[in-house]
């Protein structure tokens, strides 16, 4: 799969996306990224790519043809998915990252300052993802945390012993408690299912884990969840428990 990112920073990039995970990933081949500077197919001495607004206004804004000819740069026989980071866009969430997944070539479009001339978003873009209601300085990091998002969810990036399946969102809920040595800390055992050795045990406890803190922690997830009659049931007891537990 590749990410063709269009961009007036490419510098920004490397160093988060070359390390780690998704650095590996890169190194495979899994995953391809190139970074165009959008400047590059700016005119004139000063090489501008914004100008002030039609209507007047504060800020700039980024002018349409730098963008179209760095688009018409990354473009080769099909047609690529082009994304333009935006807050105005869908809130990008695990479901988004498993579409983008599937596909070939995803083009990310990276605004700055009060963003791009709206007849360039109609005229390459299929798509505006937001990162969460906020604004941001500019494209860069969300795009960013599309890649990476996207990217783990390709076979063979995460190691064999790493499991998607089982962390936060893959399945609509929030994951597990997790520990690691020592078995005290602070004062604070380990749960002592996890140190039984019972795969069995193990695997229900961390269910109704994952359910509990989904239902604490983000009630608006478990109203979704595909869960069963008994572990309704279950939610409904840790509630009445804790509101006692209040009073
Ligand atoms: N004036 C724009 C508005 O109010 O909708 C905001 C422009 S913002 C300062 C500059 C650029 O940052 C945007 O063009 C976009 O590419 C990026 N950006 C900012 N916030 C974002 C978010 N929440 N999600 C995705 N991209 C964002």
């Amino acid at each position: 799969m590749k990410f063709s990112v269009l961009t007036l920073f490419p510098e920004m990039f490397e160093s988060v996306l070359g390390e780690s995970i998704i650095g590996r990933a890169l190194k495979k081949g899994i995953i391809e990224t190139e970074y165009v500077n959008i400047r590059d197919f700016s005119e004139g001495n000063y090489r501008r790519v914004d100008d002030y607004p039609y209507g007047a206004g504060g800020g700039m804004v980024m002018q349409p043809m730098p963008i179209y000819k760095a688009y018409k740069s990354v473009c080769k026989e099909e047609k690529p998915y082009v994304i333009y980071m935006s807050p105005q866009g869908n809130v990008f969430n695990q479901e988004k990252a498993r579409q983008l997944a599937s596909m070939e070539h995803v083009v990310i479009l990276c605004g700055h300052y009060e963003g791009v001339d709206e007849r360039i978003i109609e005229e390459i873009v299929d798509e505006e993802i937001s990162v969460g209601d906020y604004v941001l300085t500019g494209g860069e990091l969300p795009a960013m945390i599309v890649i990476d998002a996207t990217s783990r969810m390709k076979e063979g990036v995460l190691d064999s012993n790493e499991t998607m399946e089982v962390e936060s969102h893959y399945n609509g809920l929030l994951e597990y408690p997790q520990y690691t040595r020592p078995v005290e800390f602070m004062g604070r055992r380990v749960p002592e299912v996890l140190l039984s050795g019972h795969h069995a045990k193990i695997e229900a406890w961390r269910r109704e884990q994952s359910l509990i803190r989904t239902k604490l922690k983000r009630p608006d997830l478990i109203k979704k969840a595909d869960i069963t009659d008994k572990e309704k049931e279950m939610l409904k007891k840790v509630r009445r428990k804790r509101k006692k537990c209040s009073e």
